[in-house]
């Protein structure tokens, strides 16, 4: 009875297992339509400078809505998409998506640096940066109105095609950060390796903060690394007023999190900024 138990748990689990890879397949299926059938939409969340509490930019983050499941979070379709060449098609939506956006912003005189996330695997497309450079270009924005996000959400073995596409953008001055520093697959070869000139510290390192002393171990050294390197350090996740106070305290340069907005809309992210009073973080302690 029992070696039929375990057949039978087997035979669940190996069921479950492959109604998920189904069901992520259709979901697959549906992202080509879903950006032929305007279903993806950016939405913005600011970047504060936590000494003087002002906005001086935002993240650009893809949403889906579905037509029958709803909102799709990008956490359940991006990992997947980069397994194939749909991040390439996600992707190419999200530039021409958000630099239409700062060009449109341009005309109402309301210009903040935008950040735009691209997987490390958009850039082992040799024609990557030239599809980037050509938008905007098409568009009219200034080079340095974007900024890129690389996360390694899966290996990459070719990582000197990587940096050739980085060093074509980086010397048209896009800048170039590395995201979730902490949790993929090689952040510090990354770090050393790629011209990063804004290292973001994981919300997984920063969510406890202060009370949480691994993860202020941390948080710290990360931003002392990038002081090291010569490049500015950006907490993500934060929640709170004493998280951000502690920020302060070890002398990160930036932040973002729900303590000062969700990402929103367009139209909602511009009377956000409109009515926004500086959150500061509390300046340094003594000694
Ligand atoms: P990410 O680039 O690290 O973005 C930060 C994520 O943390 C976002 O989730 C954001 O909504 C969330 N977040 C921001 N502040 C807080 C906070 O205070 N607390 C908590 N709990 N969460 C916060 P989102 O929008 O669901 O995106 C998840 C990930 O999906 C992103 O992580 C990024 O890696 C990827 N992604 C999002 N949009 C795009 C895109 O347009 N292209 C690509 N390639 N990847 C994208
Ligand atoms: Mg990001
Ligand atoms: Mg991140
Ligand atoms: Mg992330």
């Amino acid at each position: 009875a029992r070696a039929n138990d375990r057949m039978l748990d087997c035979f669940v689990y190996t069921t479950q297992v492959s109604e998920g890879i189904s069901a992520q397949l259709a979901l697959m299926a549906d992202v080509t339509k879903g950006i032929e059938r305007g279903e993806f939409q950016m939405h913005y969340q600011p970047k504060i400078e936590l000494k003087t509490g002002r906005v001086f930019g935002a993240e650009a983050l893809i949403r889906w809505h579905h037509p029958t499941r709803g909102w799709v979070r990008p956490d359940e379709f991006i990992p997947n998409a980069e397994h194939s060449t749909l991040i390439l098609k996600i992707s190419e939506f999200v530039l021409r998506e958000v630099i239409q956006q700062i060009h449109q912003w341009q005309q109402q005189q309301f210009q903040l640096q935008i950040a735009i996330n691209i997987s490390a695997h958009d850039l082992l497309q040799p024609g990557f940066s030239d599809l980037l450079l050509n938008l905007l270009n098409e568009y009219n924005v200034a080079n340095e109105a974007i900024e890129l996000e690389i996360t390694e959400g899966s290996l990459i073995d070719d990582l000197d095609q990587v940096i050739n596409e980085l060093l074509k953008l980086t010397e048209a001055n896009v800048s170039v950060s590395i995201d979730d520093f902490g949790t993929g697959y090689s952040s510090l070869q990354y770090l050393y390796r790629l011209p990063i000139s804004l290292l973001k510290v994981d919300q997984v390192f920063v969510k406890g903060l202060p009370a949480d002393e691994d993860a202020s171990h941390i948080a710290k050294a990360a931003v002392v690394l990038a002081q090291k390197l010569g490049i500015t350090s950006l907490a993500e996740g934060i929640e709170t007023q004493e998280c951000l106070d502690y920020l302060g305290q070890i002398g990160c340069d930036y932040g973002q999190g729900y303590l000062f907005s969700k990402p929103l809309s367009a139209d909602d992210f511009v009377a956000w900024y409109t009515s926004y009073e500086p959150i500061f973080s509390a300046p340094p302690r003594e000694g």
